[in-house]
């Protein structure tokens, strides 16, 4: 059965953006009379915040969605992430990066929207290893893509998915040995996200085109978890009247602030270019 989901992180008000992927997969659903999942992305308890949960589904339903019940909270199941990581320990597939706090937070838990050059770190010698643990270094797990590479063997040749109707192969070396966790934080939003939409027998990821590169690493990761590849449909992304992408600490064009302000669904669909009744 169709079912697609909006996963947004409780972060900040939504706005215009989120409206707009937040009606294109609901509607999509919808018209193929499937599921509408809302997923909420709150591995970051430092940058999560509850009273934005609550806005978002005060948001949503102002919007007109209706979604399953109960909604996933992600923060209410790290263990299945932290059983996933333990997956792919056993596999080999990981190894422990020890680069220093702040380079490792960098695209770690929020969504990487906007990716750098491949990130591609050589692991260490065990030696070098036990002494970093030795002495309490933070470290990240990171994804070996050459360990990858050789666990799914043929497999890594035919990986790829089908975004916006056409066939891409995969081409995770775009992103490097991405961290997909960190020692006292057990899942990244590649990890955790990729898992869900498994759980939630999620058939179309349907998101912002800044999320496109993301799917290179995420084919990966479901072919070793053993997770079926979704179709994905990456959508242009809304920007603002200075023609730069909404972002959440601008908190002028937040949904709260477009409804208190009086502005209707039909003005802000219609400033979205989306079909008015
Ligand atoms: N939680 C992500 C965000 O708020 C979205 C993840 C996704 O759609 O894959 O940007």
């Amino acid at each position: 059965m169709f079912a697609t989901r909006f996963a947004p992180s409780p972060t900040g008000y939504l706005h215009m953006g989120h409206a707009f992927s937040a009606w294109t997969a609901f509607e999509a659903a919808q018209a193929a009379h499937g599921r509408f999942v809302l997923r909420i992305e709150d591995t970051d308890q430092t940058r999560c915040r509850p009273e934005y949960e609550a806005a978002i589904y005060e948001d949503l339903a102002w919007l007109g969605l209706e979604w399953e019940k109960p909604v996933r909270r992600q923060s209410a199941h790290m263990d299945d992430y932290g059983a996933a990581l333990a997956r792919l320990h056993e596999m080999g597939v990981l190894y422990r990066c020890f680069r220093t706090r702040k380079d490792l937070l960098d695209g770690l838990a929020a969504a990487p929207h906007g990716f750098s050059a491949p990130d591609i770190v050589a692991p260490i010698s065990a030696a070098e290893e036990e002494d970093l643990l030795a002495q309490n270094k933070p470290y990240a797990w990171r994804l070996s893509l050459s360990r990858a590479r050789a666990r799914l063997g043929a497999e890594w040749e035919h990986l790829g998915f089908e975004a916006n109707g056409i066939w891409i192969k995969a081409e995770p070396e775009r992103l490097g040995d991405i961290v997909l966790a960190r020692k006292e934080f057990p899942a990244s939003y590649h990890l955790a996200s990729v898992l869900d939409d498994g759980l939630q027998a999620i058939t179309h990821v349907i998101r912002g085109e800044d999320l496109a590169e993301a799917a290179h690493i995420h084919v990966v990761l479901q072919a070793l978890l053993g997770l079926p590849t979704p179709v994905y449909h990456h959508h242009r992304l809304i920007l603002d009247a200075q023609g730069k992408r909404f972002a959440k600490r601008n908190q002028s064009v937040t949904l709260r602030s477009l409804r208190e302000s009086g502005t209707s669904l039909d003005q802000i669909r219609a400033r979205l270019g989306l079909s008015v009744a």
